[in-house]
């Protein structure tokens, strides 16, 4: 795991609890080597992580559309930042960069990012990592709508088991690195199962 890429809020959320996660997070990483690619924002939990792994001395690149580039939200301190001209083309990006995908507590945008993440994996696209750090059960209920998508026909098992996950980022790293992609794609199995 030499890059992974973090996708989290723009927003703080409520308890300090979130920000403290971020924080822990960007000092593994840095302690580790993991370099970090993101969003590129200053704002929220992303700014959290950045600034943190920044203070550390660890690598950050930020991949952000021209689009929020020009808001006040554009990281200017950052190893690198990227400049895409579409959000399609930002996520193209990002996944070239890395080695994983994990999401730490966010909204519509931190979901969108790491369920496509695991879109491609279930379609045989990229077999790379993808968890999610469940501190204080922030994901719990998505984690429950999951086992509900696979016991009502929605969701195979096995690709429901593609998403790791972990209270500590530790641990999570670790069954990220032991990850093993499902041998056969969402794509093959309809096809076998005609
Ligand atoms: P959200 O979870 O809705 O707050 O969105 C955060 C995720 O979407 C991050 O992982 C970013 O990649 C992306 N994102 C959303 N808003 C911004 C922003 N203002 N600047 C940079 N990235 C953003």
């Amino acid at each position: 795991m030499q890059r992974i890429a973090v996708f989290c809020g723009s927003s703080i959320g409520f308890k300090p609890d979130y920000a403290l996660d971020a924080k822990k997070v960007g000092e593994y990483f840095a302690k580790n080597n993991i370099g970090l690619v993101y969003g590129g924002g200053k704002i929220g939990m992303m700014g959290v992580l950045a600034d943190t792994i920044m203070e550390n001395n660890g690598e950050v690149i930020g991949v952000i559309p021209n689009l929020l580039r020009h808001e006040e939200v554009a990281h200017t301190k950052i190893t690198k930042m990227i400049v895409t001209k579409k959000m399609s083309k930002r996520k193209v990006k990002i996944s070239k960069m890395v080695d994983g995908y994990i999401a730490l507590a966010g909204g519509f945008g931190t979901l969108d990012e790491i369920f496509e993440a695991l879109t491609l994996g279930q379609l045989g696209i990229e077999n790379k990592p993808v968890g999610i750090l469940n501190t204080n059960g922030f994901f719990t209920l998505t984690l429950n709508q999951l086992d509900y998508m696979v016991k009502e026909g929605f969701l195979k098992q096995s690709n429901r088991d593609m998403l790791l996950v972990s209270d500590k980022i530790e641990d999570l790293i670790l069954k990220m690195e032991n990850y093993q992609a499902p041998k056969m794609s969402k794509v093959v199995n309809t096809v076998a199962s005609r």
